[in-house]
């Protein structure tokens, strides 16, 4: 059983960007007659907005993207993140980092400094996970074979921020696993990330999931758009416009004459090959805003 999901986080309202990792996700899931669940990637408390959350949520529904059961939330996982942190440090493949930013700036993969602090200090501290010097890898759906050395690249990367909040790759494996999310389809901005939650997902003993990752939508100075840019908000009142838009940079050629976002993301489910979608990382500009 197909069980996908499209999982914003609630630092702002939807843009281009979502929009498309979540019709993608949204088709490939109904094209297999799979489940497709919403969690609100809530964690990140200091920037977490009720009004971002209601937004993200009405966007969707004038979208027609209506998802299964009621919608989940980062922030219910919170002990199971500290269940693997401490499955990790019995295992002794964790260390507590108190260096500053500054510290580390420009130093490349983390030289190492806090290695042999096993033990929590006094002071708050990141928690950094010990990773291999070797390569690891994946298949992507869309981006084919990635792999890399994770420490040549981050080195030993942060599970737990000093701010006691878990960091993306823990809490996105666990978050997958605990609601059985068999495919993960979204922005190739995480592609790279992937490889640290691979290597964490195969530490902990669970199941990898398959991903595809769709190229992000850029700006004309090439920058990824970010929920602050408020200019690239979806516009509610337009949504056929915009499916139209983004089922375009998924690869589809569909006409602007559906009469509602129903009809038309019927038509896409029938016709989504997930091979038609373009196998690069990011579309720069393509439709003008
Ligand atoms: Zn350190």
């Amino acid at each position: 059983m197909y069980v996908g999901r499209f999982a914003p986080t609630t630092s702002g309202p939807l843009h281009l960007g979502s929009l498309l990792a979540a019709v993608a996700s949204y088709l490939d899931a109904r094209s297999q007659d799979g489940q497709w669940l919403l969690r609100l990637d809530d964690i990140d408390e200091p920037r977490a907005r009720a009004h971002a959350e209601n937004t993200a949520l009405t966007t969707l529904e004038s979208h027609g993207l209506e998802w299964d059961g009621s919608v989940g939330r980062q922030s219910d996982h919170r002990d199971r993140y500290w269940e693997a942190i401490e499955e990790l440090r019995k295992r002794d493949l964790i260390f507590y980092c108190t260096c500053s930013r500054s510290k580390l700036k420009n130093k490349g993969p983390y030289p190492g400094y806090c290695r042999t602090q096993r033990t929590p200090p006094s002071d708050p501290a990141a928690i950094r996970v010990l990773v291999p010097n070797q390569q690891i890898g994946f298949t992507d759906r869309i981006q084919g074979t990635v792999k890399s050395n994770l420490a040549n690249k981050e080195g030993d990367f942060i599970v737990m921020r000093k701010e006691s909040i878990a960091a993306y790759p823990l809490a996105v494996i666990l978050d997958d696993d605990l609601t059985g999310v068999t495919d993960v389809v979204r922005g190739a901005d995480l592609l790279e990330n992937t490889l640290a939650q691979i290597y964490l997902i195969r530490t902990l003993g669970l199941d990898a999931p398959r991903y595809a990752h769709i190229p992000v939508f850029n700006q004309r100075n090439g920058i990824k758009l970010s929920k602050r840019d408020q200019a690239y908000a979806i516009d509610n009142r337009m949504p056929v416009l915009n499916l139209v838009s983004a089922l375009h940079m998924l690869g589809m050629n569909p006409d602007e004459e559906y009469r509602d976002v129903h009809e038309l993301l019927a038509w896409a489910i029938t016709r989504w090959d997930i091979l038609n979608v373009p196998r690069q990382v990011a579309i720069t500009d393509f439709i003008s805003v």
